[in-house]
């Protein structure tokens, strides 16, 4: 009843009425009035689309004032002191690490704009998934970054608020939200039973009521005050949300929310029934890895585990008690819609909130992992749930509380296990069958498609909090649980070799489950380590070593592994390996725990060696090709493997892993197994021949050069075995430096994060730099010839080449296999330009390592040990005999070892130096176990198992030619001989220590039929024991290869070693020879024994080495070579695979580079020849002359062009706006000036006569370039038919008639015909002449006439008329014509007012010859004081041209009647009796000079003489002279003009008046005076003319200045139809070299008068009548002003001028709205050229289905645009129907790009780079330096 009244009063009154009620003391009535009035306006039952409600509720909450101000009275109260912006996805914010606490700090660009971040290391970033504004907040970000306003703690100073300002809001609110409740609540539906695209509906719905929360929290700390009050109230929550029982519809849906309620724990009750049953039967032995059932899904059995986890509730239902909690519950079932996220996220600036919202958060953990899971759009869900976890956990304060009340580790790890719970299937590794172990599918789309990430990247956010992380290593049973996640990925993705078929489908599960591990594995790995560096922490470590020791004991239980590797079968995941790993190496390397006490028994140590060990031995078979059947994704998983972001924690761990493992058991068992692993050991016999169950013989090679790289590897990398981390960034930087020159950006990304981190807070991380600038010198960005631009770069020092180079960490490190060779050619290519080096190939150089951490020391026995002795002494013997399969990397790796072996001494076996003989029976080869007493033991006798076939066998017939004393005796040789088997070793060895650690294990170990590997297929052939003779020691074979190497007899002395120790240096860079003298040289100074063992065997004579056939280096030469050939015979047949008329001409064009090709370019420029001109067709090879029957034409790229109209007055180029005040203004530009010229002309003339008088093509011009190769027209044709055939792909459109030239393949697109020349002809007409002027004038008008005779059309001058004879040259004409006309828009061609008439044709040709003039001036720098010799020259095709338009235009014939030669040549009575009452014509004094010297030229009968043109242009000169004078005397002041005028008429009867520009100076003034019209104008603005007072000599300039456009034209004219050299001049003397070169001077010139101009005049009438009658023209019109004084000097072209930081532009562009469209454009886009702001690939500015950049691109530049990607920092250009990435010409510090602005650092103009774009543009040369063209379809 109440309501109802209020309900239809006016709503600003009744919200006045209502608040001033509410303020008195007994407000009772107040409160019931507004409560009836919300019952009314707030029901949930109307459709929320009804906005009633939302403006009852803002007039309510304004009260009387309104909204708009009541939110401005809010704000002033705002007392935050944080920014708390929240932003959303691709807002661009910063992100300064110097200033961070928390990585993940950010800042919104006004706070960072107003903080003061200057050098520190800041970039700015485009938001991914959003984020909010860190400024004030001192727990993330460090306080001296805080902007001005937020450091200043505003809070303090501001008033509080008055109670009533919000007293209606604390009321209305409440009842707000919870509508805003109950229509969530109403429209949910689960989505198993209905689409989830009604939740969108509803969420539409509710837009504007969301959106006004949204509001609300952007009114300041006041309001939002007031909400959280509200939102967090437990009271208000029970009083609103479930009462009213009476309503129908609010109860209905409270229990939709109940249900949904129900469905939101992680397992549903009828679940939670059958796990409680299923309990009991666990095994407590299996914990968490208990498999509960298998049931089968497809043909992968799926597994479901049960999970033991600590509280049950974290997987229980929840509970509600406050709107927040509802509410959150709400954005999380309807996937975080954006308005709510963000309305929940703008109050947390409010503490309270803060920490309330977090706890809600993290109550509702496990339900959204759930409603992630079920997600259909995971991506976006992923990104708003990060947008919100990380402004909570980021707070270490925040996530320690949570952690200590909210149980949030048990949570997230809980959460995380279950997630993994739903995609586990049965592990096939090893046992197949019986495998009990499970790991996560890598082909199911949690893994795929990533959508775990959010859950890790929160669990890794908060491990990175100490507090945080010390909890979880303190609670061993979330150790425990996490183990058992982390063992869900052990053994995942298994790969198995395919050895008969090729895989049909190769699977790309690899991405999911490398990125797995990095992800869910290692990240949080690193994250722990991270706070296990101190002593104190020791207890930490030894916690989780022994975890990991116990899940890795389960998991090789559950897979069955006892000793023996199933075959043929590999895993990259083995992440438990590697946590194990990990935390061993931290704990000897910052915890001063001892080795000893963290490791296994050896039995164990020897099975966490296997997985490893594989992998290793794996990478070498699929470069070996080994798994070509599994197709590209294997080598891409060996790849990735190595690749920098995942190295550290996964070659690197497994490498360190195998080195202690090394380092503990014994060496000759390790030895072994690496060869057994490797499948070589078949290969380590000293007999000729052998057999290899395993492998392929191609194969044998490539994996013994593996196993031997890996040992290497294994015995000399120092990552984790006592480097410092400043040594390992170093090795890493150097590493990478040596591979390839590298940019700054690149070499971040390839240096591994860990253990050095490039990003974050850690101090020092800016060592990175330092290191840098230590190893690496940078090389400025470059440009190379031919416009590619290289980016700044790192190279390696000098230094370090010579003393850091380290080849066997380019070997660990590189991903592609060419890397490991293009850093060997880096390294030689040093070698010889220092002189170090310089003959033949140097081998990689060897390095010392640094010692050994003492608890690895055991590691050094590996190289200590008979087994590994024996391999070498064979491999020596094998390399030196030439067995196959030994090539020099063999050999190097062998030396390798040796002088490891030498550097890397044991200690304990120092006493082991006298020979003791041992009891095994291969120990006999050697008396020890030391490398350096073995070296020079001699083996004698070897007993080899060989088949019968071996040539060993003959030989042994033959009683052996025995000469050593030892071996008299043959059956003491027997007994000597000695056998040897790797694969007996080793199982041998491998018995022992399992006897010696346990007995039972005995029983473990099956004697299992090892492997079938070694059994031979099919019928073995018989083998037998045959015994060789050796008598050779290591050292003996050393020398013996050092002599082969070197291919001389006693390559050394018997004194060579003393020689040696002069200089030890000389050994550190060089061959194989330098590194055999650099180990005899080290065995010597180390053991007497040695020396005088190598000096007695180099004292030896040696018989005559066999003539080496296949040296190891000439054999290397031999392949290069070889391989060369093939590369060459590949590309023959690639060749041969284009159509063959192609590939002909093809290979006769390659030939020809005669320069005649270049003579015949410039037809006038070459030298005068007896013959015809002759051509050489580029794709027949014939030459011949061009004829009518047969014609040829030069290759043409014609393209409209805009860069002469785009020309400015002033030389300065224009500024980019970067504000809303600046601005540009186009009006200045000679385009327009043209234009407005041309359209005035035509409002006063008649107007064909206008379009005789200018030229047009200043804007759309066609510009013709030409390669200068030339070819027959027929042959082009064909040429082009087999280009319409081909189906390659190019980059061009074969339709539009474009192709590139056969011979330079440079872009064209049309043919200009070649005039059939004799070139005596052209002599004749250069022949100067003694004819007078006026015989000539009268000569060049009877020419004139010859064509004149035509009949005249009413409407026009111009008539066309039929060609007289159609040969093929003709008809190629009118082609190329009409290619030309094609090549620009309509607009562009159609000036007069009648459009398609002859009079614009006429116009438009001869403008094309002015374009092209204007084009080639423009080249030449704008003047023609260079001279002739310009680049721009060799192209130039005007004289083809000039005749090719010169044939057109000879359709055309001008009216004898109106032939302006008439009026320029005599004085004639001036026609008043027009035939028609039109328009009159345009007088003499407006018409353009240089355009009526192209229409003479071109219209009169060719070749035109010489004499004749030079007439043209004296007459001419007149003219223009004259509209100097005319021009010059409108400038003058009035009273100036009179003193002119009176003091020139004194000198107008003197001598020669007529060359005196005083007198006609004066004569002009007399004549315009005449009428008032013409110098009227000045009388508005004289102060500003009479600032200056003109004088005779700025009289004389300006006249110059006038006349010199005209001079240059005319000369370059010259120049190109008569070849006529042009002279450089000196800038000031341009002039008089001008009139010079025309002749228009006499050819001395008068020094002792600088007046040039007026005596370059010459009249054949009386000057002072002839001018009379052009004035009298003028005189009576208006606007003469304007006209008379024209700009005819135009500065060079320039793009927009550009400002130094990128920045500057970004920040005003990439959000400013498009003019057009009124909108932000998403690709923002800037013309270069005019500065135009256009919407780039919008559909918002798309017309007549054309993008707006394209569009413009025609407008602006026809069809040529240039436009800067704001986004991006990249240019891109589009050229007609195609564009191209052209770069960026800002970079950062560093010299290089950021297209995309993905680093985000600052941007800085390369003025260089911008300097080359314009000269591109200037140059019309986009089409051929870019290469990288692709069509646009108007998309852009
Ligand atoms: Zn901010
Ligand atoms: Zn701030
Ligand atoms: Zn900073
Ligand atoms: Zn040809
Ligand atoms: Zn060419
Ligand atoms: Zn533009
Ligand atoms: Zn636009
Ligand atoms: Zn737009």
């Amino acid at each position: 009843m109440m309501a109802a009244l209020l309900l239809r009063r006016d709503k600003k009154s009744t919200a006045a009425h209502l608040k001033s009620d509410l303020n008195r003391t007994d407000n009772s009535s107040g409160v019931r009035q507004l409560q009836e009035l919300l019952d009314s306006v707030l029901n949930p039952e109307k459709p929320p689309a009804d906005t009633e409600a939302l403006d009852w509720c803002k007039c309510l909450i304004a009260g009387e004032e309104g909204f708009e101000e009541f939110c401005k009275t809010v704000r002033s109260y705002d007392n935050a002191t944080l920014c708390g912006l929240v932003w959303t996805a691709n807002f661009v914010a910063y992100r300064c690490r110097t200033c961070g606490i928390s990585p993940c700090m950010s800042l919104c660009a006004e706070c960072f704009n107003n903080g003061d971040h200057t050098g520190h290391d800041f970039n700015m970033f485009r938001s991914q998934a959003g984020g909010a504004c860190d400024c004030g907040d001192s727990n993330v970000m460090r306080e001296t970054g805080f902007c001005r306003r937020h450091r200043l703690r505003t809070g303090e100073n501001v008033p509080s608020v008055p109670r009533d300002l919000l007293l209606m809001s604390e009321m209305v609110l409440p009842r707000f939200i919870i509508c805003i409740i109950q229509y969530l609540r109403d429209g949910y539906t689960e989505p198993d039973t209905s689409a989830e695209r009604d939740l969108q509906k509803v969420l539409q719905q509710l837009e504007p009521q969301i959106t006004f929360l949204e509001e609300l929290t952007k009114m300041g700390g006041a309001m939002r005050t007031v909400l959280t009050k509200i939102l967090t109230n437990q009271q208000t929550f029970k009083d609103l949300s479930m009462g009213q029982e009476e309503n129908v519809f609010a109860k209905k849906n409270y229990e939709n929310y109940l249900s949904a309620l129900k469905n939101s724990g992680l397992v549903s009750v009828e679940e939670k029934a059958q796990t409680g049953a299923a309990e009991p039967t666990q095994g407590s032995e299996t914990g968490a890895l208990g498999l509960l059932d298998g049931q089968s899904i497809g043909q992968r059995k799926r597994v479901k585990l049960s999970s033991s986890t600590k509280d049950p509730s974290i997987m229980d239902s929840l509970k509600h008690k406050c709107f927040l909690e509802e509410l959150l519950f709400w954005t999380i079932k309807y996937e975080f819609p954006q308005k709510m996220v963000t309305f929940l996220l703008n109050m947390l600036p409010d503490q309270d909130y803060k920490i309330t919202f977090t706890k809600t958060f993290v109550q509702h953990y496990a339900f959204i992992m759930k409603t992630l899971m079920k997600s259909q759009e995971s991506d976006t869900m992923s990104n708003r749930i990060v947008h919100i976890s990380v402004q909570l956990f980021s707070n270490e304060d925040l996530a320690r509380h949570v952690t200590e009340e909210c149980q949030l580790l048990d949570i997230m790890v809980t959460v995380l296990l279950y997630m993994m719970e739903s995609c586990l299937i049965k592990s096939e590794l090893q046992d197949e069958e019986n495998s009990r172990h499970v790991v996560v599918n890598c082909s199911e789309a949690l893994l795929k498609n990533n959508t775990y990430w959010p859950l890790v990247s929160d669990f890794i956010n908060i491990l990175s909090h100490q507090s945080v992380a010390k909890k979880f290593l303190e609670d061993h049973s979330l150790l425990m649980l996490w183990m058992s996640f982390v063992s869900f990925f052990q053994g995942m993705n298994l790969n198995k070799r395919e050895l008969s078929e090729h895989v049909e489908f190769e699977s790309q599960t690899y991405y999911a489950a490398f990125a797995a591990e990095l992800e869910a594995c290692a990240q949080p790995m690193w994250g722990l380590l991270t706070h296990c560096k101190v002593k104190e922490t020791q207890e930490y470590t030894k916690t989780v070593v022994r975890y990991c020791l116990e899940t890795l004991q389960i998991w090789f239980d559950a897979i069955g592994f006892v000793d023996e590797l199933a075959p043929n079968q590999v895993t990259f995941h083995l992440p438990l390996h590697r946590y194990y790993a990990m935390f061993l190496s931290k704990a000897v390397k910052c915890q001063g725990l001892d080795l000893e006490s963290l490791l296994p028994d050896q039995e164990m140590l020897m099975r966490i060696m296997v997985h490893p060990l594989q992998i290793q031995a794996s990478l070498s078979e699929i470069h070996s090709n080994m798994w070509v059947r599994n197709g590209l994704q294997i080598k891409g998983q060996a790849m990735t493997y190595v690749q920098s972001h995942f190295c550290n924690s996964m070659i690197d761990p497994d490498i360190f892993l195998l080195q202690v493992c090394a380092s503990r058991l014994d060496p000759d068992y390790f030895i072994s197994s690496v060869f057994e692993r490797f499948k070589v050991v078949d290969l380590l016999t000293m007999a000729s021949v052998h057999q290899n169950t395993a492998l392929d013989g191609e194969q044998e090679r490539p994996m013994l050069e593996g196993a031997l790289t890996f040992l290497v590897i294994l015995s000399s990398l120092r990552i984790h075995l006592g480097m410092a981390d400043d040594e390992i960034l170093r090795a890493e930087m150097v590493s990478q430096l040596c591979m390839n020159d590298r940019t700054h950006s690149s070499l971040l990304d390839l240096i591994p994060e860990n253990p050095n981190p490039k990003s974050g807070i850690v101090p020092g991380s800016c060592s990175f730099e330092e290191m840098l600038s230590a190893v690496a010198d940078f090389k400025a960005p470059v440009f190379e010839l031919g416009g590619s631009m290289q980016q700044g770069m790192y190279t390696p020092k000098a230094e370090v080449w010579e003393k850091e180079f380290d080849p066997i960490m380019v070997i660990l490190r590189t991903v592609y296999r060419r890397d490991v060779q293009s850093a060997m050619d880096r390294y030689s290519a040093f070698l010889k330009q220092s002189g170090m080096h310089t003959t033949g190939n140097p081998w990689p150089p060897y390095k010392e390592r640094t010692p050994l951490h003492p608890c690895y020391k055991g590691l050094d026995r590996l190289l200590h040990c008979k087994t590994l002795h024996i391999v070498i002494f064979t491999l020596l013997y094998k390399i030196w005999l030439d067995h196959s399969n030994m090539s020099e990397h063999v050999l190097c790796m062998v030396l390798y070892l040796i002088e490891l072996g030498l550097d890397n001494q044991v200690e304990e076996d120092k006493g082991d130096e006298e020979p003791c003989i041992e009891e095994h029976c291969h120990d006999s080869w050697f008396p020890g176990t030391n490398l350096l007493s073995n070296l020079h033991h001699v083996i004698n006798y070897v007993r080899v198992r060989v088949p019968e076939t071996a040539p060993e066998v003959k030989r042994e017939r033959e009683p052996p030619a025995s000469t050593s004393a030892e071996a008299s005796n043959f059956g003491q040789n027997v007994r000597e001989a000695q056998v040897f088997s790797l694969v007996a070793e080793r199982r041998r060895k491998f018995q022992e220590i399992i006897n010696r650690s346990s007995t039972e294990a005995s029983q473990a170990v099956r004697p299992k039929s090892s492997s079938t590997r070694w059994v031979p297929p099919g019928t073995p052939p018989q083998l037998v024991t045959e015994i060789l003779e050796i008598h050779e020691s290591m050292l003996s074979l050393l020398i013996k290869l050092h002599q082969k190497l070197s291919a001389k007899q006693n390559s050394l002395s018997a004194t060579w070693l003393e020689d040696m120790d002069a200089n030890p240096n000389r050994h550190a860079h060089g061959d194989g020879i330098t590194a055999i003298e650099r180990i005899l040289t080290k065995a010597a100074t180390r053991s007497h024994q040695s020396k005088r063992s190598i000096q007695e065997i180099c004292g030896k004579v040696f018989p005559p080495v066999a003539p080496k056939k296949n040296s190891p280096t000439a054999k290397k030469t031999m392949d290069k070579e070889e391989r060369r050939q093939r590369a060459r015979e590949r590309q023959q047949k690639l060749l041969a695979e284009f159509a063959s008329r192609q590939k002909s001409f093809m290979e006769t064009a390659m030939d020809v580079e005669s320069p005649d090709t270049e003579a015949a370019m410039d037809l006038g420029a070459s030298e005068v020849k007896e013959s015809e001109v002759l051509y050489d067709c580029v794709i027949c090879g014939q030459s011949g002359p061009s004829t009518e029957d047969r014609p040829t034409g030069l290759v043409v790229l014609l393209q409209a062009s805009s860069v002469l109209g785009h020309r400015c007055k002033s030389d300065e180029a224009k500024k980019l706006p970067t504000t809303d005040e600046e601005r540009i203004y186009p009006a200045d530009t000679c385009g327009a000036a043209h234009d407005v010229r041309l359209a005035l002309m035509q409002s006063f003339f008649k107007d064909s006569s206008c379009l005789q008088s200018v030229s047009i093509g200043w804007d759309g011009g066609v510009y013709v370039q030409t390669c200068g190769h030339t070819l027959h027209i027929d042959c082009h044709k064909s040429y082009m038919e087999s280009l319409r055939n081909d189906q390659v792909m190019q980059g061009f459109s074969v339709d539009k008639g474009e192709f590139t030239c056969p011979l330079c393949r440079q872009f064209a697109n049309s043919v200009l015909p070649c005039r059939p020349g004799r070139s005596t002809e052209v002599v004749s007409w250069h022949m100067p002449s003694n004819k007078k002027t006026s015989v000539l004038v009268k000569e060049v008008e009877d020419l004139q006439e010859q064509l004149g005779f035509f009949p005249v059309s009413t409407t026009s001058h111009c008539v066309t008329f039929p060609l007289q004879t159609e040969s093929n040259l003709s008809k190629e004409m009118e082609l190329v014509i009409k290619d030309i006309k094609n090549t620009t828009q309509r607009k562009y061609m159609d000036y007069g007012k009648n459009p398609g008439s002859p009079d614009n044709d006429f116009l438009f040709m001869y403008s094309v010859a002015r374009t092209n003039l204007e084009l080639e001036l423009v080249h030449r720098g704008g003047n023609l004081c260079s001279g002739g010799a310009s680049g721009a020259a060799k192209r130039s095709c005007l004289n083809q041209l000039f005749h090719v338009l010169a044939m057109h235009m000879r359709l055309y014939s001008i009216d004898s009647a109106y032939n302006p030669w008439t009026r320029l040549t005599q004085v004639a009575p001036s026609r008043d009796n027009c035939l028609d009452d039109e328009r009159p014509e345009v007088p003499m004094l407006f018409r353009d000079c240089p355009s009526l010297l192209i229409i003479f030229v071109l219209t009169m009968p060719q070749p035109l003489r010489k004499e004749h043109f030079i007439c043209l242009v004296r007459m001419l000169y007149n003219l223009q002279y004259t509209q100097a004078l005319a021009a010059l005397s409108a400038k003058f002041s009035p009273e100036e003009r009179q003193a002119w005028s009176t003091s020139g008429t004194l000198k107008k009867n003197a001598f020669n008046a007529e060359k005196s520009y005083e007198a006609l100076l004066s004569h002009v003034i007399t004549e315009l005076s005449k009428v008032k019209t013409v110098y009227d104008v000045n009388t508005d603005e004289p102060s500003m003319l009479s600032s200056s007072v003109w004088s005779p000599q700025s009289i004389e300039y300006s006249l110059q200045q006038f006349c010199l456009p005209y001079l240059r034209l005319s000369c370059l004219l010259q120049h190109h139809l008569y070849g006529d050299n042009l002279s450089g001049c000196p800038e000031e003397e341009e002039f008089s070299g001008l009139a010079g070169c025309l002749g228009l001077l006499d050819p001395a010139p008068q020094p002792s008068n600088p007046m040039y101009s007026a005596s370059c005049l010459d009249w054949t009438v009386s000057a002072f009548d002839l001018m009379s009658q052009w004035c009298s023209e003028v005189t009576g019109l208006a606007d003469t002003q304007t006209l008379l004084v024209q700009d005819l000097q135009w500065a060079s072209p320039h793009l927009l001028h550009l400002p130094d930081n990128y920045n500057t532009i970004f920040q005003y562009y990439h959000k400013k709205a498009c003019t057009a469209c009124k909108k932000v454009p998403k690709d923002p886009a800037l013309c270069l050229v005019c500065g135009t702001f256009v919407c780039l690939k919008g559909l918002c500015c798309k017309q007549h289905g054309i993008c707006e950049c394209v569009w413009h691109s025609q407008h602006c530049g026809a069809a040529t645009g240039i436009f800067l990607l704001i986004n991006a920092s990249v240019i891109i250009i589009i050229r007609g129907h195609r564009f191209c990435l052209w770069g960026s010409v800002y970079l950062d510090a560093h010299g290089e790009e950021d297209r995309d602005l993905r680093r985000g650092k600052p941007l800085f103009l390369c003025v260089e780079r911008y300097r080359v774009l314009e000269q591109q543009w200037v140059s019309h040369t986009f089409d051929h330096i870019n290469k990288r063209w692709g069509p646009h379809y108007n998309g852009l």
